[in-house]
């Protein structure tokens, strides 16, 4: 769907739009925005709102803090939730400085950036996300808390499912906002829940993940319930991750599509794969950027802890989808949903085209449940741990020069001082672990 100039000015007369939010994303995920009434329709399709750059977390310097948000059009979109007299509309924008120069600290851009670089090569990339989360209850005074009386499992129904309502909701509203809701069920955890949307380019599903999330929080709301994307919200029983599954159209031809290939793969297939392996760890900063992402990847959770590919087992990090043709993608289970999607998709992608590039190998597969292996074992396989802690995922994404490069010197200096200063925090914390552990026998 593309949408001129003048099918923005008839929608916002036809369907009585009185306010416009102007949204944008942080560096570290955090959509923003600002409000403006239809009286500024010009000024904003001229690229003309500006704003200050300042007080936004990961952005400009005090003195050049002046920012433009120049509107993508396509993304005008009604919120279903709001009155529907006087409607409120949104755009997402790209950030722009004042000389007219894309602002290197917008994560959009850098995501963009990426994308032009394989169309050089007449590459599209395709994404489809797996979004999970929890929906908890409120306390009385609305604080979220992170429990629910909900015990339902995997593809339960309801009554057991009582997030079933809320659930419909969101599908529903998420239609209405031009979304193609595949599935939506019950994840394995109490109270945890996941909607798949269909896949789309990088940067449209990008923009989609903000938009999700933004739904999903404000539907779950309205039900007197509290969505959280935190990756690991309770010790014990699963997190939620954020599958990405990847794949390159050429021609109108998905490239990893291969029938005489093994496995049904092509080189490019197992190009990319290496890709992605070979700059895992410091990628994972990105796809996982929270101190409490780390308590997601630790064994026994379907979550990886390994970096490992296999066709067949379910376990690792890297998985290949049974289907083929057309719909023959590369599934990573590392990211998160507290990821920054326009980052999470911009290294990720960039590794694999760097696989592409350079002709990579893989190590063999490994189709048997790692977790059962043994440490020799998994030694003999070369079978490499994902980064343990978001330290050690600072320092490695800080050794990535590579990575470095994609995400840009700005964005790349203010991230990892902004997750070294979040990893000094959170260290010298006293947690009730501890408190339990230690208090009555020390
Ligand atoms: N919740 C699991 C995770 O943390 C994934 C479960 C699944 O979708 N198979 O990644
Ligand atoms: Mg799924
Ligand atoms: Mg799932
Ligand atoms: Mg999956």
């Amino acid at each position: 769907r593309h949408y001129t100039k003048q099918d923005i000015y008839r929608l916002v007369e036809e369907e009585d739009v009185e306010f416009i939010r102007l949204q944008f994303t942080d560096i570290f995920g955090n959509l923003k925005n600002v409000a403006v009434t239809t009286s500024q329709l010009g000024k904003v399709l001229d690229n003309e709102c500006m704003f200050d750059g300042s007080s936004i977390e990961g952005y400009a310097r005090i003195e050049e803090s002046d920012m433009y948000l120049y509107p993508e059009l396509d993304t005008f979109e009604i919120f279903p939730w709001r009155p529907q007299q006087g409607k409120v509309a949104r755009f997402l924008c790209d950030v722009y400085k004042p000389d007219g120069t894309p602002f290197e600290g917008d994560p959009r851009n850098i995501l963009k950036k990426v994308v032009k670089e394989a169309e050089q090569l007449g590459y599209t990339f395709d994404v489809g996300p797996e979004c999970e989360f929890f929906l908890f209850d409120l306390k009385e005074n609305g604080e979220p808390t992170n429990s629910s009386k909900e015990r339902g499992g995997y593809f339960d129904v309801g009554p057991l499912d009582s997030g079933e309502n809320a659930r419909r909701e969101m599908v529903l509203t998420l239609e209405d906002m031009g979304f193609e809701i595949e599935s939506s069920h019950h994840e394995v955890a109490p109270a945890q829940h996941e909607i798949d949307f269909k896949y789309d380019d990088a940067v449209k599903t990008a923009d989609n993940i903000m938009t999700f999330r933004m739904a999903v929080r404000t539907i779950a709301k309205r039900h007197g319930l509290h969505a959280t994307f935190m990756p690991k919200p309770k010790y014990g029983i699963n997190g939620s991750g954020m599958h990405i599954n990847m794949s390159i159209k050429k021609d109108g031809k998905n490239i990893f599509d291969n029938p005489e290939g093994k496995l049904g793969l092509s080189e490019d297939a197992y190009h990319f794969i290496a890709g992605l392996m070979k700059h895992m760890e410091g990628i994972t900063a990105i796809t996982n950027p929270i101190v409490n992402s780390y308590k997601r990847l630790v064994p026994g959770y379907e979550a990886p802890v390994y970096i490992a590919w296999s066709a067949t087992s379910r376990s690792p990090l890297i998985r290949i989808p049974s289907s083929r043709g057309i719909n023959t993608r590369v599934e990573l289970r590392s990211p998160d949903p507290a990821a920054n999607p326009y980052l999470a998709l911009a290294v990720c992608l960039a590794a694999g085209l760097d696989g592409i590039k350079n002709k990579l190998t893989p190590p063999e597969s490994v189709d048997k449940n790692i977790v059962a292996m043994t440490k020799e074992e998994m030694e003999q396989c070369g079978i490499k741990y994902l980064p343990a802690n978001l330290k050690e995922a600072t320092i490695a994404l800080e050794q990535n020069e590579f990575i470095k490069n994609v995400l840009g010197n700005y964005i790349f200096t203010k991230y990892v001082q902004a997750k070294k200063e979040e990893w000094n925090q959170y260290i010298i914390q006293v947690s009730q672990w501890e408190i339990d552990q230690y208090l009555h026998r020390i």
